[in-house]
Formats: structure tokens, C-alpha cells, sequence
């Protein structure tokens, strides 16, 4: 009997996902359900979840894959699109992603698994990232001060007006000018933004911005047709009359041209894409925004800056009150919060190894194809109806032809992609790709295959002839990436020592567990980010007609339906690029939808004291007045403030903006009861989504009864949050809401409302991440998702009951369970100890671990969010980490430790602390480094000792310090 072997068919049993995504095991599972008391995860649900609000039905999202079967499946589904080369342009251009970028960075757990900055001490690599990002921002731009980065093009466009508004002298003014020849995408994303502010727009061309009486202008540079203008005049003219003057610039044409800021611009933002990032069919992508360093507290999004450590030595952390925007609530200048880290991170890397010189190799290439191309087309177009729109350009030809759609179809038929949307031309942008053999593939198409052109004798005459397709006024003489990072990894060799340098000083998912209570650091599983990089997602442009994008709407159509069963709704647009896009597009949605009805009035949104800062920051991005709902000492909204303020607010209310489970971490029992209170004032329940880990496949918004979610698709769905974005953050929607939804100027979405405004560049958003969450689904199917959460539940009941009786937790729900996420009250402990909360959130460094969220939504408090992906071992050694910090507190609490010379005072540790021949604290070194067993297995130094934000916000320096500054004196 002992002697059998298994089966064939036991053998072939498959492996499934599941197991792998989910961190414990069986055994796992039953020791942590004794330990809190609960015989079965069936048995656990029914104690913590409510019973009213359970499903009564199963998901609808199949059965789980195997990674083997889900990858050859999408790769099938990804065999349909169909990548044309792309002359497109309008703001999407291909590029060669550098290898070594693209794997050691895009590829890289190290760098998409990690969490934004809070915790500058162990992030240090991607904050010089990121600043080394700003730095090519302010070069390239001429402007004093960059931000860390923006979603989107058009969305920083609008952030623009928005900062014009705030900063404008012109007080009156409600009129933001937008030139005729911006991007179609930009002035459609504007325009929704400005009808929801109250503005007007007015539009024309550029020459006509200071005849209106404009608070802001905003000026495409090279003109989204491709023309260079000098508009320092413009931008004269409307600053005269005190308005401020946006410059919507192109990344790589900056290289050649006089900077937005040489000309006078007050602000200049664009889009990095074109700078080693891929197109995806829209993103993710970052965009860059600089100003005038007068307008810094105006700046929206985040700003790295570099201070000091408390050896006196330079550290980088987020800078001023843009730490976080969203942190201002109301009063915030912007509601961003996930912003494209990881894209921002990459283009830099493409500016350090290229470095000056390359750059300007790659953008006078790009330039010389474009003269050769106009020069070909101007010599044998006449005779052919033929004929340039502007005679200078940078890279990209209005090209006015007698039948445009012969044209194109030539074109498609050649597998290239021109310019559709012009009347009477067609638009021709060229790239870094851009070969000989294009421009041959390009004459023949325009010109037809007799045109008789050469490549090199166009080039001779070019050359001799010395087009000037920039206008001499207008080419650049200053300087870029003069800073030493950008003229020292130009081998491969170095590049990929310079980014493992950086990735090392940073704590990601591949070293432990982040528990960031809200923000579910999850497993980004590698088979779920494989498809991100297949050519078939990511080189495809976003107007490439629908035809050629089948695979993508087929995979975007299946992850919605998907999704629409999951979260109870009747439908869904994948438009916005973070969640606090989505709150912006679901708050938009509800205005329309009262505006529709004749509830225009309806202008004030009930928001719990709990609620994150994005949720007022975005209910002012749509001009709604935001009226503060008290919780009670559950943590749960209070019923009765919740019924007096709707009834004051009465015929006013437009919604409420609830998170669930709340962000306290708990079940709130009366929850369809504040839907109830909202519907019956005539109000729409916004419910946010951010912990719709704690409701997939147990409950759901629409069958608790709110109207529209976003989803964090980089939280709950897998994406990972590279370091502070990419993310997506999708909105659901009740039927009587999707009328209302984003819909887009260039590409048609069916699924939209008919004349609604877009809330992104992208039709589809950041479209090339989305294979995450869709396989992500697919490998677990209906039972894994339930499952997730299941364990999700439990691996949080264990953590706190663990604590219990070394920490407080604050809030409870059902039966002393909490849901996925429990909140450490370090309150008292530093009443008795004066040990801080940051004390403790810099001692877990010591331990290995990141820091828990900080004093959100409570000051004072961790919040901790084990997720399903973290196996019993993991969740251990953090809780043996907790109570031994708990031990150390008592050492300080008792007098037997110093107040300020003890190893919680000066956490984190650094090399230069165990290695300082002047050791003289009291405690010794080896506890100060190595305060737990497992630390020696696998030991993490932060690389900078405790920052000091203070010193860096009086003394704001936001780009580049110089190498030698960091070289210890
Ligand atoms: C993360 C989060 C948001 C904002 O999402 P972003 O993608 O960062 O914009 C909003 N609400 C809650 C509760 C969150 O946790």
C-alpha cells in the first residue's frame, strides 16, 4: 500500500492560482481560525460581515485559470490587435523603450511593487528618481520649479487652468482661453473640467488670446498640427492684462527649440510618453508640469525635495504641503494622489542614459526625417494636390491632400496609421523609430509609388539648403542635463548599476510586507504583469482605429462585464487614471445626472469625518459645497448628524460620499440605512471603492444600494502601485448614471454617454495595465475572489488579535471582528511614553518592515492591511516585531531607557550609525540594527537616518543637488 504512486491523473492535476496568490495554506488557515476563535472562514464571514448586505448568489466571473492557460488565452486575444506603424501623433509617439530600462525598471518587482514615498528613509531610490525627473522637467522647460508628475497630458492641462485660477491678479475674470491648435483630447478634458468650475471657455487662435478678458491661456507649442510659432508675444499680451499663460509643450521637441519658459511662459506641462515609455493603446504614462517657483503653494501634485537627515546629510522626501494635495481636503489645489511614479521614473532613466547628447542625436534625427519628408512632399506634391499646412515644424507635417480617405486607406493597407481627424489633410508625426525606409513607405502613400525620391538626396539638399523649418528665433541655445547624472551611465554597464543602486535603498514587496491599511499592497503577480510588455498591448496608439484595437476591446469589454458583476452595477467606463480621477468622474456623473432632472441646485455633498482627503478634494473639483457628517465613538458615521445635515441641506443635496467598509475598518451595520437617508433626500450615494477588498464576492456596492464607485484597480485588482503610480481607477455606475459617463472627442465610446466630456486623455485610460486586473480575475474566478477576501478578513482578525493585549484597536465591529484592515491606537502609549507614532513607523524599518499608514484616518494610529497575499510566517514576524516595539516602548515608559537615547528615538538605523567610530548611546548596536532573529536572514538598511521636513520646506530646493553634497565630509 505505501508503495503506490500516484496516479496519472492526480499528477495532472493543475496548479492552481489561487494557492498562489492567496499566502496561507490549508494548515495556515485552520491554526489562524483557532487562534481567533473561528471554526470555519464560512463561520468567520458570518460573524464579521452583516447579514443583510450578503450576496445571495456567487460572482458570475468563471472558473479559475491556471497561469499557463490564462496567459496563452489573453495571448490570443492580444493576436487580434493589430499593430500598424503610427504616424499619428497628437501627443502619442512610438518609442525604443532602452532595454536595460525596460527590464531592470518596467519588469522589475523592485521597482512596481514599491508604495509611495511616505516613508522617505526607505525609498530614497525612487525619490532621486523622481527628482532627477523634475530636473529634466525644469531643463527642458526653462520653467524654475517641476513637480514629481501628473496623470495625463490633457489632465495637467486642466491642472493648469486650475492653478491660473488660483494665482491670476485678474480676480474677475471667469474666462480661460484655449487655442485652436491644442491637442482635440487636451481642450475636450479641459472643457469638462471647466464646465464643472463654472468657467468659460473661449477658443480661437493663439493670436487672439489677450482680446478676451482671460484669468489663464492655454498655447500648444509646437501646435498640435505641428507648427512652430513664436508666441512670447501671446504670452506677453496676456500676462499684460494679468493673465497667467499655459504652455502645453512636446518633451523631445524641447530639446531643439527655445524653452515655454525662455518665452515667458508661467507654466509648461506635457506628457513624458515619447521619452522610453510605451503608447499602451493610452497610458500610463506621466506628465511633467512646471512653473514659476513664486506659485509653488498653487502647484498641484507632488513635489520632491531635498533635505537633511539627522547626520546632517542630504535626504529626499516630499516637499511642502504637497507631501499629499489631497491632505488639504477641500482646500486642496488638485485631488491627485496616485500619479504615475513609475512612468515618471522611467523617462528619467531614458534622459540619464542618453544623457544631453544623446538626446539631442535622437531629436535632430527625428527633426532631419521630418525635413526630408516635407521636402520630398513639397517637390513632387504640387503637381498631385499636395501641399504642406505650415512651413515649419518640429516632427510632425499637416499634409493637405485631394482625397484624404484614399489616403488613409492606402495607408492602412500598408499597415500605417495617419493622422484621420483633420479636414482636407492628413497629419504625419515621426519618432525616434522613424526609419529610411518610413519616409520611402510614407512618399509612396501620399505621393503614389512612381515620386522618383531618394532618401539620401534629399538629405544632400537638406543639408545644403539649410531648410529653416525652425525659425531661428526659436532654436535653442541654453543648455540641458548639464546636472552630472545625466553625463555619467551612458554605458549599459553603468545605467544598470546606477539603477540597482537606487532600487536597493528602496523597500518593495519583494522584501516584506507592507501592510498599508487602505491602500491593499497585495501580490502583483508576475504571470498578471507579463502581458503588460507584449508588443501587442503596448505599441498600440490610442486613436488607432477600433479595427485595429479588437483584442483590446475584446479583453477591456470582458474585464468590464467582469467587473460589473463584482461590484453589483449596470455599468462601467475605464476612462479615469487613479481613483481620485474616478471620484472626480463619478461626482461628475451624479451633477449631470441632477442637471438632467432639473436638480441644478443640487449642490452640497455630505462626506463622513473619516472619509480620505480625496473625497472633499474631489467633491470641490466639481463645485459641490462639502458638509462634514460626524462619526461616533464606533467609528461609524452617526446616523442621526447624518439625517440632521441631510435635512438641513434638504432639496441642496446632491450626495454623500461614504467608504465601505468604512475607513476605520469595520462592517458598518446601518449601511444600506445611510443609502436610505441619502435616497429619500433626493441625494446619490457615492460610495468609494477603495476597500472593495473586504467585498469581493461577499457584498458589492450596487447590492448595498449606492449609485457609483470608482474601483482602484492598484489596489483591490492587482495593478501594482510602482512606487506611487500607475493606477486605474474605473467608475461603476447604476443604469440611470451611465448616460452621464466620460466619453471622448477623438474615439467614440459606445458604452458612454452620448455628449458627455472626457475626464482623460485616453478613451480607455491607462488601457495597457489592464491586463493585470484582467488576468488577474481570470486565474481566480468567482470562488478565488471570494476566497481573497475571505483570507483577507482573516489575516487582519489575526493581526489584531494578536495584538490584543499589547496595542489597543480602535474600532471593532460584529462580534469584536474587524474587516480587512484594523487601527493600532498608539495614543495612549505615547501619552505614557512620549514614544511617537513616527518613533514607531521608523523602528519597523529597523525590523525589515515598511511602516503601516500613519495617522490615517486617525492621528496617532497604524492602520494595517495584512491582505490574503501574506503568508502566516509573514504576518508573524510583523506582529513579533510590533510586540517587541511594544517592549521597547515599556523600556522608555519605565525609565529604564532615556527619553530621546533609545533605539525608537533615532530609528531607522543606517550603516553610518553602526559603523560611527563615536558610538556613544547608551543602547548597543547590534539591538539598534538587528532587533529581531529573522532580521539577520535578510537585513534592510535604510540608507538615510530620520529626515527633517522642516528644514527642507524653509530651505525648498526641488531639483538636482550635486553628487559630491552626498559624499559623507
Ligand atoms: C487610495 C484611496 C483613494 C485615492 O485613490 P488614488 O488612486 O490614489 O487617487 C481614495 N479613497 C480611499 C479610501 C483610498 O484608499
Amino acid at each position: 500500500m505505501s508503495n503506490t504512486s500516484p496516479t496519472l491523473a492526480q499528477l495532472e492535476q493543475k496548479d492552481t492560482f489561487i494557492r498562489r496568490h492567496i499566502g496561507p495554506g490549508k494548515g495556515e488557515i485552520e491554526e489562524m481560525l483557532s487562534a481567533i476563535g473561528a471554526s470555519s472562514l464560512d463561520d468567520l464571514i458570518e460573524q464579521t460581515v452583516p447579514a443583510g448586505i450578503a450576496l445571495p448568489e456567487p460572482l458570475k466571473c468563471g472558473e479559475g485559470a491556471t497561469e499557463v492557460e490564462a496567459l496563452s488565452e489573453l495571448k490570443a486575444v492580444a493576436a487580434k490587435n493589430k499593430i500598424n506603424r503610427s504616424f499619428i501623433g497628437m501627443g502619442y509617439y512610438d518609442t525604443h523603450v532602452p532595454n536595460v530600462i525596460l527590464r531592470n525598471v518596467l519588469e522589475n518587482p523592485g521597482w512596481y511593487t514599491a508604495y509611495t514615498p511616505y516613508q522617505p528613509e526607505i525609498a530614497q531610490g525612487r525619490l532621486e528618481a523622481i527628482l532627477n525627473f523634475q530636473q529634466v522637467t525644469i531643463d527642458l522647460t526653462g520653467l524654475e520649479l517641476a513637480s514629481a508628475s501628473l496623470l495625463d497630458e490633457s489632465t495637467a492641462a486642466a491642472e493648469a487652468m486650475g492653478l491660473a485660477k488660483r494665482v491670476s491678479k485678474n480676480k474677475k475674470a471667469n474666462i480661460f482661453f484655449v487655442s485652436d491648435d491644442v491637442h482635440p483630447q487636451t481642450l475636450d478634458v479641459v472643457q469638462t473640467r471647466a464646465d464643472m468650475f463654472g468657467f468659460e471657455i473661449v477658443t480661437g487662435p493663439a493670436e487672439e488670446a489677450a482680446e478676451h478678458d482671460v484669468f489663464g491661456a492655454l498655447l500648444q507649442y509646437p501646435t498640435s498640427t505641428g507648427e512652430i510659432k513664436d508666441i512670447s508675444d501671446i504670452i506677453a499680451a496676456v500676462q499684460a492684462k494679468k493673465g497667467i499663460v499655459a504652455v502645453a509643450a512636446d518633451l523631445m521637441s524641447l530639446v531643439m527649440l527655445k524653452s515655454p519658459g525662455e518665452l515667458g511662459a508661467d507654466v509648461a506641462l506635457g506628457s513624458a510618453q515619447r521619452f522610453g515609455v510605451p503608447m499602451g493603446y493610452g497610458g500610463p504614462h506621466a506628465a511633467f508640469f512646471a512653473t514659476r517657483e513664486s506659485y509653488k503653494r498653487s502647484l498641484p501634485g507632488r513635489i520632491i525635495g531635498v533635505s537633511k537627515d539627522s547626520r546632517d546629510r542630504p535626504a529626499l522626501r516630499m516637499a511642502l504641503q504637497t507631501r499629499e494635495q489631497h491632505i488639504r481636503r477641500e482646500k486642496a489645489n488638485s485631488n491627485i494622489c496616485t500619479a504615475q511614479v513609475l512612468l515618471a521614473n522611467m523617462a528619467s532613466f531614458y534622459a540619464v542614459y542618453h544623457g544631453p547628447q544623446g538626446l539631442k542625436t535622437i531629436a535632430e534625427r527625428i527633426h532631419r526625417f521630418a525635413d526630408i519628408l516635407a521636402t520630398g512632399l513639397t517637390q513632387k506634391g504640387a503637381s498631385k494636390g499636395v501641399a504642406l499646412k505650415h512651413s515649419t515644424y518640429f516632427d510632425t507635417l499637416t499634409v493637405m491632400v485631394e482625397n484624404k480617405e484614399d489616403v488613409l486607406a492606402k495607408a492602412y493597407a500598408k499597415g500605417m496609421n495617419l493622422r484621420a481627424d483633420l479636414e482636407g489633410a492628413v497629419g504625419v508625426a515621426l519618432d525616434e523609430t522613424t526609419t529610411r525606409e518610413d519616409i520611402l513607405a510614407l512618399f509612396n502613400v501620399i505621393l503614389g509609388d512612381d515620386h522618383g525620391l531618394s532618401v539620401e538626396d534629399l538629405d544632400a539638399e537638406v543639408t545644403t539648403q539649410a531648410v529653416k523649418s525652425i525659425p531661428e528665433e526659436l532654436v535653442r541655445t541654453s543648455d540641458i542635463l548639464t546636472h552630472e547624472v545625466f553625463n555619467k551611465y551612458h554605458s549599459e554597464t553603468e545605467m544598470l548599476r546606477y539603477i540597482k543602486s537606487l532600487e536597493n535603498k528602496d523597500l518593495a514587496l519583494n522584501h516584506s510586507m507592507i501592510s498599508l491599511g487602505s491602500c491593499t499592497m497585495k501580490l502583483n503577480a508576475t504571470a498578471e504583469m507579463i502581458p503588460v510588455t507584449w508588443a501587442e498591448f503596448g505599441q498600440l496608439h490610442p486613436f488607432a482605429p477600433l479595427d485595429q484595437a479588437v483584442g483590446y476591446q475584446e479583453m477591456i469589454a470582458e474585464l468590464a462585464d467582469w467587473l460589473i458583476d463584482v461590484t453589483g452595477y449596470d455599468a462601467l467606463s475605464m476612462q479615469p487614471n487613479s481613483g481620485a480621477q474616478g471620484e472626480y468622474a463619478g461626482l461628475l456623473a451624479i451633477q449631470r445626472y441632477h442637471e438632467s432632472r432639473g436638480d441644478s441646485h443640487r449642490n452640497v455633498c455630505l462626506i463622513p469625518s473619516s472619509a480620505h482627503g480625496t473625497n472633499p478634494a474631489s467633491a470641490q473639483m466639481v463645485s459641490l459645497k462639502v458638509v462634514v457628517v460626524a462619526c461616533d465613538s464606533n467609528g461609524n458615521v452617526d446616523l442621526d448628524d447624518l439625517r440632521k445635515k441631510a435635512e438641513e441641506v434638504g432639496d441642496n443635496l446632491s450626495c454623500a460620499m461614504i467608504t465601505y467598509p468604512s475607513t476605520h475598518g469595520v462592517y458598518e451595520e446601518t449601511v444600506k440605512e445611510i443609502c436610505d437617508i441619502v435616497h429619500e433626500h433626493g441625494g446619490q450615494v457615492y460610495m468609494d471603492g477603495a476597500n472593495m477588498n473586504a467585498q469581493v464576492g461577499i457584498t458589492s456596492p450596487g447590492f448595498i444600494g449606492s449609485d457609483v464607485s470608482h474601483l482602484n484597480l492598484h489596489k483591490t485588482f492587482c495593478i501594482p502601485h510602482g512606487g506611487g503610480g500607475p493606477g486605474m481607477g474605473p467608475i461603476g455606475v447604476k443604469s440611470h448614471l451611465a448616460p452621464f459617463l466620460p466619453n471622448h472627442t477623438v474615439i467614440n465610446v459606445e458604452t458612454a454617454g452620448k455628449d458627455c466630456g472626457a475626464v482623460s486623455g485616453a478613451p480607455w485610460g491607462s488601457a495597457s495595465i489592464l491586463p493585470i486586473s484582467y488576468m488577474y480575475i481570470k486565474m481566480m474566478g468567482s470562488e478565488g475572489l471570494r476566497r481573497a477576501t475571505e483570507v483577507a478578513i482573516l489575516n487582519a482578525n489575526y493581526v489584531a488579535k494578536k495584538l490584543e493585549g499589547h496595542f489597543e484597536i480602535l474600532y471593532k465591529g460584529n462580534n469584536d471582528r474587524v474587516a480587512h484592515e484594523c487601527i493600532i491606537d498608539l495614543r495612549p502609549l505615547k501619552e505614557a511614553s512620549g514614544v511617537t507614532e513616527l518613533d514607531i513607523a521608523k523602528r519597523l524599518n529597523d525590523y525589515g518592515f515598511h511602516s503601516p499608514t500613519m495617522s490615517f484616518p486617525v492621528a496617532g494610529t497604524l492602520m494595517v492591511e495584512p491582505t490574503e497575499s501574506e503568508a502566516k510566517y509573514e504576518l508573524d514576524r510583523f506582529i513579533n516585531a510590533m510586540i517587541s516595539i511594544r517592549q521597547e516602548i515599556a523600556k522608555v515608559e519605565s525609565g529604564e531607557w532615556d527619553a530621546t537615547d533609545n533605539p525608537l528615538h533615532n530609528a531607522p538605523h543606517t550603516l553610518a550609525d553602526i559603523c560611527d567610530s563615536n558610538w556613544n548611546r547608551s543602547y548597543d548596536r547590534m539591538l539598534a540594527a538587528y532587533p529581531a532573529p529573522e532580521v539577520h536572514r535578510n537585513k534592510f538598511w535604510p540608507t538615510v537616518n530620520r529626515i527633517d521636513d522642516v528644514y527642507g520646506d524653509r530651505n525648498l530646493i526641488c531639483s538636482c543637488p550635486s553628487i559630491e553634497s552626498y559624499i559623507e565630509g
